[in-house]
This record gives structure tokens, sequence and C-alpha cells, in this order.
């Protein structure tokens, strides 16, 4: 989700910004005198995202300005939800956790009021740690990531970031691979298991934007088609930023519906309510980034009508980061060691999240409607 540049360390970010400017000037000179392949060295990764890679790229460069101007932003913009949800009627944290399957489910009952939940100290900090915890993880693996996105660029097959429209390419490609990261990260285990900690608040507030896993590398080859395509490392990177950044305020009770038109085509904070619902009917629902209309080509599009029931089919109940970040991964690991048979084994790492050898559910989801419970 960034541009070029991220939140981070800064020393490291100058010295490859430095770097880079100098490759830069050089394949420059060289291309002018025998390629007229237009080649614009990106400064940083394609995927960098200063918060959050939604899908595992990593922060590129520190822009101490943008830095200056986004982290400001987040918290003015907490403290003012937090302001308008006091004053609103809110519904009692857990009261739908002891709900039938109809009361969450049920179609045929008239859409429910949207009856916010609200922030709890414990569970912002959670949310802030897992933030923190997403920049450090980024930088740790960002020399890597950085490599095999310049590579991609060097070795593109097209250069369809040089047209005319070539960010707002970037955007609707980013965008459309974004969908696919995203359900991707649902569908298989593994991958599940870096993603659950942005889904493991019971909570939902724009500090749940910022509960961001710290194992994005693992997806990290989703976006490689961007820079093998010929959008440069840096246009890249600015497109997932924007779509990073576009994500953040759909992360609210404060904002019910808005107009039919907008609720069509871009996703919203209801769509994005449903995605982080563990109502059956909501589970593996809503991918979308920026444009809802990816679910509804797809056929993973839900309109949130039920009462969101916010968290895990089975709750973690820990407000501990480390264990937030990394306990899906341990699950997979005990399942690893207790299971018996390549097959089997390897069903825990590539299979769905709850997949076991019986066919039966476990885990924390999400999992399909028909085998919830
Ligand atoms: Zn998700």
């Amino acid at each position: 989700m960034p541009g070029p540049r991220g939140l981070g360390p800064s020393v490291p970010i100058c010295r490859a910004a430095l770097r880079d400017k100098l490759r830069s000037m050089r394949i420059r000179r060289s291309s002018s005198r025998r390629s007229k392949r237009p080649i614009t060295q990106a400064p940083s990764s394609p995927h960098a995202s200063p918060i959050h890679p939604p899908s595992g790229g990593t922060p590129a460069a520190i822009d101490p300005k943008q830095a200056a101007i986004i982290l400001p932003a987040f918290v003015i913009t907490m403290a003012a939800e937090a302001l308008v949800l006091k004053n609103r009627p809110k519904r009692t944290f857990g009261d739908l956790d002891g709900a039938t399957r109809d009361e969450l489910s049920d179609p045929s009952l008239p859409a429910d009021p949207l009856v916010p939940v609200g922030y709890e100290t414990r569970d912002t900090v959670a949310s802030l740690g897992m933030l923190a915890g997403n920049l450090v993880a980024n930088a740790a693996v960002f020399g890597l990531t950085h490599r095999i996105d310049r590579w991609a660029y060097r070795h593109r097959v097209a250069n369809l970031g040089s047209t005319r429209f070539g960010f707002t390419g970037a955007m609707m490609a980013w965008d459309f691979l974004y969908y696919w990261d995203h359900r991707w990260m649902h569908e298989v285990r593994l991958l599940w298991a870096n993603h659950v900690s942005h889904h493991s608040s019971e909570r939902y507030n724009l500090s749940t934007a910022l509960r961001q896993p710290w194992s994005g590398i693992l997806t990290h080859w989703v976006f490689l088609p961007m820079p093998l395509l010929g959008f440069t490392p840096a246009m890249t990177s600015k497109a997932g930023l924007y779509n990073l950044l576009y994500q953040y305020w759909v992360h609210t009770e404060a904002i019910d519906r808005l107009p039919a038109p907008v609720e069509a085509v871009m996703n919203t904070a209801s769509h994005h309510r449903v995605h982080h619902g563990a109502n059956p009917q909501y589970l593996d629902k809503n991918y979308a980034g920026i444009f809802i209309v990816w679910d509804k080509l797809f056929g993973t599009f839900e309109p949130e009508v039920r009462k969101v029931k916010y968290g895990l089919t089975k709750n973690i109940d820990t407000f501990n980061p480390m264990r937030i970040a990394y306990h899906e991964f341990a699950d997979i690991a005990r399942d690893i060691r207790a299971a018996t048979g390549v097959r089997n084994k390897l069903g825990h790492i590539f299979g769905r999240p709850g997949w076991t050898p019986s066919g039966r559910r476990a885990g924390t989801g999400p999992v399909t409607v028909t085998t919830a419970d």
C-alpha cells in the first residue's frame, strides 16, 4: 500500500536512495546512448508500504516529510473518530458472542442499524504495537525485497508505466493484484497465518487499520507482475501507498452507508465492516482494496445487513503483539508435528484455514459459510 517511500529508519534509507539515484543516473546515461527503451530506475521497492504492505511489500525508503504528515493524520483522525463515537449510542461489547447462527446471518430479517462497539485502550495499544512491529519487520527484509523488485524491473516484458496513463494503470493493476493477494491470504493457511493478525481485534475502528502483520514478505511475489510489466518500482510503490492509505478510512463505525453510486463502485466502511465480520455469511467476503467491483466480478461480494460480530471465528483473546503476530504460525507447526504423512502435513500448510485431514473444521477461520459453526 505507499510512494516509494515508507516510514522507517532513516539512515539506511538515505543511503539506499543515494545509491539508487547514482545508479539511476548511470542507467539513464547508458540508456540514452544505446537503448530506445525508456528506463526510469526507481529509488524504492515496488510494494513498499510504510505501514502495511497489504500483501507483502516492504517499506522502501523513509521520507520524513511523508511521515510527518501521515503519522499525525492517524492520531488526529483516531481522536476525532473516538470523539464522534463517544456521543453515539453504543452496543455492549461482546453482546453477539452468544448469538445464534440465524441471529447473525438470517437474510430474511431487515437490515440492522449501525450500532458501534467503540474503542478500548488495550485493544488500541495492541494495534499500535502491531504497526511498530510491522515497520521493523519490513525494514529487516528491505534489502532482499528491494533486490527482487529491481531484478523484476530489469527483466520487464513491457513498459506500461511509460504511457500517458501509466500511474492510473499502476493504481488499477495494484488494486487488482491486491484483491487476489488478500483473497489468497484468506484461502491458504500459511498466508492466513500472516494476515490473521489484522483480523484479530474484536473491535473495529481506525486503529484496527494499523494492526498490521509482520510477515508480509510471504506474499511479496504477488505484486511482481507490476515491475515485470514495466511499472517502475517507484510508481508501483506509490500505487501501493495510495491503496494502503485509501483503506485506512474504511476501518470505522463512525461512517454508515454512503450514497448508492459510491457504494456500488468503491470499497467503503460498510463493505469493509463485512470483511471483518465473523458472522457466517460474512466470512471470506469483500476483499477489495479501493474498488469493490473486483468482489462483484469474482463472486465474493456481500452487503452489510446484519450487525457485524468482529474478530475471528475463534478469538485468540490476547493483547500481546507477539502472540497476535505469530500464534497461527505456532499452530501450524504444532499441527504439522502431529500429522501423519506428507499429504496431511502439506494440508496444514497450504490447505484452507481450518483444514483438517478428517475434513472437520478447526482453528480461527476464516472458512466458508457452510463449514462455519
Ligand atoms: Zn482480510
